[in-house]
């Protein structure tokens, strides 16, 4: 019974730390490998896709037991997986990081997309995004605002993950085309111009209020040709296309040639288009922290950012394994925080069982 006590205070620590202090985003210079120095017990330095990474010995099990599922489809090699790096332990921080029981996998590329604590005001700026790129490339509601929700009736937990999975990956890939349309006007003249095209640019959530001008003052141009979208249009819809890239990056993108004016779908005269102003994304509450955008590249820290490169480059086969192994996936299972993609963790009551250990009850080696 003590053993029992013991297990559900410690459980009960990290489930309260957790609740409290939601997962923050990781500091720009954490460690890739971890020295026995910097991995105090009962922390351990253990391989993962034959990578090393400091974490709980109770964490370490799971991940060998996700390593041991890979290993059988040939995957448990970084390299093999197209995995960059790894993130554990994290000193200080009191979300499940910093005790060890969480593992972050290439941050860089597989964002906190929504719902990260104290960004509430940021998150409506955010769905309104991801439901147009959704909407615009493929004609369906985005899940990105909806992730935490309730899962399917008598759906598992890993046909859950699963079919998420397959739908943020769609949803990735599209956020790809999206901005690539908006860098090549003539790409995206001739998208509007085909049957899904037009119907998809007149919906509600994504340019249909762009389209309306056009079409309540058409020009002689637009009168000889009714089905047609003019070049000013198209640029006015790459505008609002450019203010989702700062929405979701705070920064400026790429430079965007404006459409010439007269003959559509031809690139003419050195006109830019420019970015809109930014400002930095309001917080909830300023004394809790500061909001950050999930595409915030935070100079060269975090390398392959960028909405060109999607939202999401880990493999299914590697989340899978995780879930296999009793981990929750960030993007799902974080309830009304789900979002965080690279992020995986346990919360498990039986680790207190093999251990004595404490939260934050340690000295850091120097
Ligand atoms: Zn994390």
């Amino acid at each position: 019974m003590p053993l029992l006590i013991l297990a559900l205070i410690l459980y009960s620590s990290v489930a309260q730390a957790n609740v409290r202090f939601p997962h923050q985003t990781p500091p720009v210079t954490g460690p890739s490998k971890a020295s026995p120095s910097e991995c105090p017990p009962p922390l351990s330095v253990t391989i993962f896709l034959r990578k090393q990474i400091c974490v709980h010995i109770c964490f370490a099990e799971k991940l060998a037991v996700a390593n041991k599922l890979l290993e059988q489809q040939g995957l448990a090699d970084a390299s093999t997986l197209g995995v960059q790096r790894l993130t554990g332990f994290r000193y200080g921080q009191t979300s499940l990081h910093g005790h060890g029981m969480a593992i972050d996998i290439d941050a860089a590329t597989n964002p906190y997309l929504i719902h990260e604590g104290n960004e509430t005001r940021l998150d409506e700026e955010l769905a309104v995004v991801y439901e147009r790129i959704a909407q615009f490339l493929l004609g369906r509601p985005s899940v990105v605002p909806h992730l935490g929700a309730e899962r399917h009736i008598k759906e598992t937990h890993r046909a859950s993950a699963a079919r998420l999975y397959d739908v943020l990956a769609q949803e990735s890939v599209a956020m790809q085309h999206y901005f690539v349309l908006m860098k090549e006007g003539p790409q995206l003249w001739e998208y509007v111009h085909t049957p899904l095209g037009s119907h998809r640019v007149r919906l509600p959530s994504t340019f249909l209020s762009l389209l309306s001008k056009e079409e309540e003052n058409p020009s002689q141009e637009r009168k000889a040709a009714a089905t047609s979208i003019s070049n000013l249009t198209i640029d006015q819809i790459r505008l609002r296309m450019m203010s989702d890239w700062v929405t979701l990056t705070g920064q400026e993108g790429p430079s965007i040639l404006a459409l010439p004016r007269a003959n559509a779908g031809v690139t003419g005269e050195n006109v830019y288009l420019y970015y809109p102003q930014v400002a930095p994304p309001a917080s909830d509450n300023p004394a809790k922290g500061e909001a950050d955008r999930p595409f915030d590249s935070k100079g060269k820290a975090y390398p392959g950012r960028s909405p060109l490169n999607g939202f999401l480059t880990l493999r299914k086969e590697l989340v899978l394994a995780l879930i296999d192994s009793g981990l929750r996936w960030g993007a799902l299972d974080l309830g009304h925080t789900s979002g965080d993609l690279m992020h995986f963790d346990s919360r498990d009551a039986t680790c207190g069982r093999i251990s004595t250990w404490k939260p934050f009850d340690y000295v850091p080696f120097s």
